[in-house]
């Protein structure tokens, strides 16, 4: 299932995406069936139960509304933690100069960085370097502390394309990337949560991410140096996990500030981050205003 946020007349809503007749069209879950919950915390706070009444709903339901009467919003809108892995794949590290880590390098993005699918990410006009960082997403659906990895996968909720935007001048400032990692609408992500039982595994997709229509990065997510379950299991020794977390799996190689000459985003690009039976991220890139 493909779970969305959408807007309608300015309300949030949970649907589910489908193709019917070959139009792409969304189902008002909550409206469908009123014990489903109206939004996406509150649906994975119910975990498989609301998974496989939705799957019933949605199979059923004829209300569609066509996508293009609705907004897509992050599929999650305020996630309690958004983790960001940093290094994660062998040919990103190379690029950069820094060697295989030994253990994940983790950051943060704050919940005011998340936007959804073609909402536009702003270039801060205090930044220069601005970049791109096309990303797996992860999202937590059950809770879980001390998680073992040969159980990890059954705390996972489904899967989303994730944009790690960079603001590589404040990142590079200090040996903590975090402030570099989370202006507003540095956390795009969606179009929509993949839920985990249509990708059993999440180590083998390809992800190609496309700037103004070129390709800038193109690998699989069996590159990562540390999968799903090993990061869930390493970072569930620190903090309890919970129904909405986004764990952002880093970037393969291309990134901008590793080209010659680097590549920054600027007003009037479109970034597309395409991954394999998740889907496509599109968001346009516009300069602050004053
Ligand atoms: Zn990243």
């Amino acid at each position: 299932m493909r779970l969305v946020t959408f807007a309608r007349d300015g309300v949030m809503r949970l649907g589910a995406l489908r193709t019917r007749a070959g139009r792409q069209t969304v189902v008002d879950l909550n409206q469908a069936e009123p014990r489903l919950p109206a939004d996406m915390l509150g649906f994975l706070e119910v975990g498989d139960a609301a998974r496989q009444l939705a799957e019933s709903v949605v199979a059923h339901a004829q209300a569609d509304m066509d996508l293009g009467d609705v907004v897509l919003k992050a599929p999650v809108p305020r996630p309690g933690k958004i983790i960001c892995i940093g290094l994660n794949y062998r040919d990103h590290a190379e690029e950069t100069g820094q060697a295989i880590p030994e253990y994940p390098t983790v950051f943060s993005k704050y919940s005011t960085a998340t936007i959804g699918p073609f909402e536009p990410i702003v270039l801060p006009r205090v930044s220069q370097k601005v970049d791109y960082e096309g990303e797996l997403g992860v999202v937590i659906g059950r809770r879980g502390r001390y998680i073992p990895e040969s159980h990890a996968l059954e705390h996972v909720a489904g899967y989303l394309a994730f944009h790690d935007v960079s603001a590589r001048d404040f990142q590079m400032r200090t040996s903590q990337w975090t402030i570099g990692k989370t202006f507003d609408t540095f956390a795009p992500m969606g179009p929509a949560l993949v839920t985990a039982d249509e990708i059993p595994d999440p180590h083998s997709l390809s992800i190609r991410v496309t700037v103004s229509g070129e390709v800038v990065q193109s690998s699989n997510t069996r590159n990562l140096i540390f999968s799903v379950p090993q990061l869930i299991a390493y970072l569930s020794q620190v903090m309890t996990l919970e129904p909405g977390d986004v764990i952002a799996t880093g970037t393969p190689g291309g990134v901008g500030v590793a080209r010659k000459p680097p590549r920054f985003l600027k007003p009037g690009d479109e970034v597309r981050i395409e991954i394999e039976q998740v889907g496509a991220l599109v968001n346009p890139v516009v300069a602050e205003s004053e």
